[in-house]
């Protein structure tokens, strides 16, 4: 890909802050005050490799409450392969500080960041906040990889997103390795459209829910970062004792919601990456006030990439997220042998799961 010949600069300058190759650092962004009075901050952690090479943002909670991809970054930060970096990786944890203070997808005037970009100075918090990201941060990166979870109560199956316009996209989804691709628009506003829209690929990682930590969501995430890090050549390929499996990615352009035929209680009958057919029952909602009850039906074969865990559900309420598969049970046993691998693979230095 084109980015993939792109040399890092010799100095890289960040919030008034210069890096030479090989200097790692911080730099705290001011985006602004709330009620307080404070100037609030963003940390973008700054790794400058010795040796040449692609500058890569990886980004996390431009919703405030998505934390799995706060903890990929904590983990990717202190992972020892960096020692090794060739070019440049911008590293930020929390995008959107004022939601993400107020435990909230949302900035504090409701609006979405992710419909911001590339924001401005004269506009509200959020665009303002958008506009210092897009000048200090994305300007820098020749790609990026942009770490999201689902809502509240609808937990997402690790899946990349990309737009099959960008140069090079569609190329770093795969090399991500996650379970699920899904080739899809960006939409407007988001930071991955402005990405696009300056010919830099940019991945959406969706995985898990809001507000909750999700640790073998975490490890696909730190894996799959760090698998593209390695196609771009950021990083070592692995030794020759450690052979790449063989590509198991389930790739889909269409996804549709299963939506409650009726308001009730929800008694779902398939699970996140269960196989579903066309015309199966995947669940029942029941009338809480009586006897009767109601099925929910797939309308399309493929595997289940999200759904809701509320047991409370109103009619249209979405329940289950399916991407189309032509063939469902070999995406499944795809997506389950992905889940043993993320679980094996890749040990980190103060993961829990090592301990
Ligand atoms: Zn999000």
């Amino acid at each position: 890909m084109s980015a993939k010949l792109a040399q890092s600069a010799d100095i890289l300058t960040i919030g008034g802050t210069g890096f030479r190759r090989g200097d790692r650092g911080v730099v705290r962004l001011p985006i602004g005050s709330l009620i307080d009075h404070q100037t609030l901050e963003m940390p973008v952690h700054v790794f400058r490799g010795r040796r040449t090479g692609p500058c890569m943002v990886v980004c996390a909670a431009v919703h405030g409450d998505e934390i799995n991809g706060i903890e990929i970054i904590r983990q990717l930060i202190n992972h020892s392969a960096l020692k090794r970096l060739r070019g440049d990786l911008l590293a930020v944890p929390v995008v959107n500080v004022p939601a993400f203070l107020s435990r909230s997808r949302y900035l504090p005037d409701r609006r979405d960041l992710n419909r911001l970009f590339p924001g401005s100075t004269k506009g509200s918090l959020g665009a303002r906040l958008a506009k210092v990201f897009v000048d200090e941060v994305l300007a820098h990166a020749a790609m990026g990889i942009d770490l999201h979870t689902g809502a509240v109560y609808r937990p997402n199956l690790p899946q990349i997103r990309f737009s099959p316009e960008a140069p090079g996209a569609r190329e770093l989804a795969l090399a991500f390795r996650p379970p699920v691709v899904i080739e899809s628009e960006a939409r407007s506003g988001t930071l991955r459209e402005w990405m696009h829209r300056h010919d830099k690929p940019m991945l959406t990682f969706e995985g898990g829910e809001a507000l909750r930590l999700d640790i073998h969501v975490v490890r696909s995430g730190l894996l799959g970062v760090v698998n593209a890090m390695r196609s771009v050549g950021m990083l070592p390929e692995k030794g020759s004792s450690q052979q790449e499996k063989p590509m198991r990615v389930v790739f889909t352009d269409e996804t549709s919601w299963v939506r409650a035929p009726q308001g009730g209680i929800l008694r779902p009958g398939v699970k996140l990456g269960q196989a579903v057919a066309e015309g199966m029952e995947i669940g029942r909602v029941g009338d809480p006030f009586g006897p009767g009850g109601h099925s929910v039906v797939s309308s399309t074969a493929g595997v289940v990439i999200g759904m809701t865990t509320q047991t409370v559900v109103d009619e249209g309420d979405g329940l289950f997220h399916i991407a189309m598969a032509k063939n469902p049970e070999q995406a499944e046993r795809r997506i389950k042998m992905h889940q043993a691998d993320a679980i094996i693979d890749e040990p980190v230095d103060d993961d829990p799961l090592t301990d």
